[in-house]
């Protein structure tokens, strides 16, 4: 019994240990069940004592864990999703009025300044949501309200096929934005994402197009100026973090979160530009400025406000409802890109990029391209196959991995890292609120 339960080094044990530093807790993995223990239950699971001598498991705890085990059941085995593409990134403009010095769109164009033709956006957005009941576009660019008369079109199209029912949002830097803009957003209930850094690596990382001046205080006049209109929106914000500006990580995510109210995600720069992209020390900073600001928002009980960070947010609720078999995206499986040309990409940091061009709006979609990526997906490889995260992850990100080892089915340690730090985060702070609010653990 103790062998099946307790293996040093392995983890392919089907417990995953965590605490908070005043609860302790056990995810069973194949179920993604939490069950709260005691302390020495958890301790039971240190691999060594002080000494170094492995340490024996009580019978009484052995015995505890494989009755719940039993209970709990073996879980779902991974399943192979069908292609189905149900969300969409459509570049309605592939150049753009900044020159963001991390932009994987080079001068946020693509390599080639394009507009996209309406008719063709509703050629695309027809034959891929042609019999499908809900559809998500995301009207995406360079920067989309360099082409809004697109956008009304495209919306209006949408909102007259009655057989799909649509919904929209848009990912912009802002600065463009007017108050009539923010009406047809909101008669339209298109929801906005703005990318904002925060002052100091907003400061450091957006550029005009002089690529000189920065664009700070432009994008935060523009927040400001319309603070209402962007709250009845149910505007997020979106911060990017490069390597120049890693130090500043802890500064944007407690700036943004205190002045807004918005949610907010953030992502690292994973660019095949060495001097952008965050290695594997930058991301061990990266993960002690958020563990510094989860924590003191732990300490604090500031619950609501910890929920504000999407990405923790994310994996609260995938751990909540105790989902298994999630992937880390949807790309080339539920979603893709379309490109201004009508050329279909994996997903929107690949567009434009021919290796992972998955058919285009004349000829469809290259399905047989697509099945190495749903079998990805599927597949119980290395080395995911031995990982704690496989059943929330199946694989981490296609352009990461390619970026650090030119293969999409190749794991990048950044990547599996900060989802490590992330994951492991959410599971103190689930302890905390369940503890002292489980009621918001149900609005997740
Ligand atoms: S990609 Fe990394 S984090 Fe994800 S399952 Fe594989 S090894 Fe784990
Ligand atoms: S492949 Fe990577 S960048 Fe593309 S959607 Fe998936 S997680 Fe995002």
């Amino acid at each position: 019994m103790q062998d099946k339960l307790w293996n040093p080094g392995s983890q392919l044990l089907p417990w995953k240990p965590f605490s908070n530093g005043k609860q302790y807790g056990l995810l069973h993995l194949p179920t993604s069940t939490i069950i709260q223990v005691e302390k020495s239950i958890f301790e039971s699971f240190e691999p060594m004592e002080p000494s170094g001598v492995p340490r024996t498991i009580p019978l009484e705890v052995a015995s505890f864990l494989q009755r719940a085990h039993e209970a709990l059941g073996p879980g779902t085995p991974l399943t192979k999703e069908p292609i189905n593409i149900v969300s969409i990134a459509l570049n309605v403009e592939e150049s753009c009025n900044l020159r963001c010095t991390y932009c994987y769109a080079g001068d946020g164009n693509y390599g080639h300044d394009s507009t996209m033709h309406s008719d063709l956006a509703i050629k695309a957005v027809e034959s891929l949501s042609k019999g499908k009941k809900r559809f998500h576009i995301a009207f995406f660019g360079g920067e989309p309200l360099l082409n809004f008369p697109l956008i009304k079109e495209v919306v209006a199209w949408c909102e007259q096929n009655k057989e799909t029912s649509y919904t929209f949002g848009m990912t912009t830097n802002a600065t463009l934005l007017n108050s009539t803009q923010l009406k047809f957003l909101k008669d339209h209930a298109i929801s906005i994402k703005i990318s904002y850094d925060g002052d100091k690596a907003q400061a450091k990382q957006r550029l005009l197009m002089d690529k000189k001046q920065n664009a700070a205080a432009l994008v935060k006049k523009k927040m400001i100026k319309f603070k209402d209109e962007l709250e009845e929106l149910n505007m997020s914000i979106r911060a990017t973090i490069s390597k120049n500006a890693v130090h500043d990580f802890a500064d944007s995510i407690e700036g943004i979160l205190s002045d807004f109210s918005a949610k907010l995600s953030y992502s690292k720069v994973a660019s095949s530009d060495i001097s952008q992209s965050i290695d594997e020390q930058d991301v061990e900073l990266l993960g002690d400025a958020l563990s510094k600001t989860v924590h003191s928002l732990i300490e604090k009980k500031d619950f609501k406000k910890l929920l504000r960070i999407t990405n923790i947010a994310a994996s609260l609720r995938i751990i909540h409802r105790g989902y298994v078999n999630r992937m880390t995206c949807g790309a080339g499986i539920g979603y893709m890109s379309v490109s201004t040309k009508g050329e279909y990409f994996l997903c929107h940091r690949f567009t434009e990029s021919a290796e992972e061009k998955i058919g285009d709006v004349r000829s469809g979609l290259d399905l047989k391209k697509l099945e190495q990526f749903q079998d990805y997906r599927s597949g119980n490889h290395a080395p995911c196959n031995t990982c704690w995260m496989q059943k929330y992850c199946r694989g981490g990100c296609f352009q990461e991995n390619k970026l650090k080892h030119g293969s999409w089915f190749e794991p990048s340690v950044i990547f599996c890292r900060l989802q490590e730090i992330e994951l492991s985060l959410a599971l103190e702070a689930y302890l905390a609120i369940n503890a002292e609010d489980p009621k918001l653990l149900e609005s997740l």
